[in-house]
């Protein structure tokens, strides 16, 4: 009773507050779990991670890695020759053709180096906002937010965000309580939150230390218990 009463007095800043803090304390070197060396890498195994696990990414990135080790050599592949590298990953004949695309736009227009802004990342094949804020703020810890469906699943069942009907506006909402130093690593806090504890169908809310502050655990689940 005492921890539902908490939650309805508490403003979104101090929702928000305890939230950062408890990842801070339990979770304060949290990363991505897709494995690379360099931004081409990671722009490589982002792309290829879209509908698809991080873990079956990460089988087959190595191989696509060692035959195309930077953005020149995955220029000069031909689709024949790359799509087998792809075939057991999701939407493998698009994921194909904006990997070769990509590194050609790379190639030509930014000398061979994967561009730092959100702005240039977004023109390049394959590469929507999600994944521009991906590579800006892990390779460059810019203060962009992306928004995958563990992002805005956990957003809104916390209450950290209120009505958001798109990863858009989900984005907006978390950028206006997260503090800029702090947004980089709350992304990761909130995908790997989402990934092991606030699962899609069924949250393990017994082994979560937000409960006291959750609007699904306070307004649901402790109604039925
Ligand atoms: S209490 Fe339950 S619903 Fe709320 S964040 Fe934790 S796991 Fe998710």
């Amino acid at each position: 009773m005492l921890a539902v009463s908490y939650f309805y007095s508490m403003t979104k800043k101090e929702r928000f507050a305890f939230v950062l803090h408890y990842f801070e304390e339990h979770a304060p070197n949290a990363e991505t779990e897709l494995i690379y060396d360099n931004p081409y890498q990671l722009l490589v195994a982002v792309i290829l991670s879209a509908q698809c696990t991080d873990k079956r990414v990460n089988m087959t990135t190595p191989a696509i890695f060692e035959k195309y080790p930077d953005v020149y050599a995955l220029s000069k592949a031909t689709f024949d020759e790359l799509f087998p590298y792809i075939r057991s990953i999701s939407y493998p004949n698009n994921k194909t053709k904006h990997l070769i695309g990509m590194a050609n736009m790379v190639v030509e227009n930014f000398n061979g180096e994967i561009p730092a802004t959100v702005a240039e990342l977004i023109t390049l094949p394959g590469v929507g906002r999600k994944t521009a804020n991906v590579i800006t703020s892990v390779v460059h810890q810019q203060p962009n937010m992306a928004v995958d469906t563990h992002v805005f699943r956990v957003s809104a069942r916390i209450g950290l965000t209120t009505n958001a009907k798109t990863p858009l506006q989900t984005e907006q909402q978390l950028l206006q309580y997260i503090p800029k130093e702090k947004v980089h690593i709350a992304h990761h806090w909130l995908i790997l939150h989402g990934r092991y504890i606030c699962v899609a169908r069924t949250p393990k809310c017994g082994e979560c230390g937000l409960r006291k502050v959750c609007k699904y655990y306070q307004q649901v689940i402790s109604k039925q218990q």
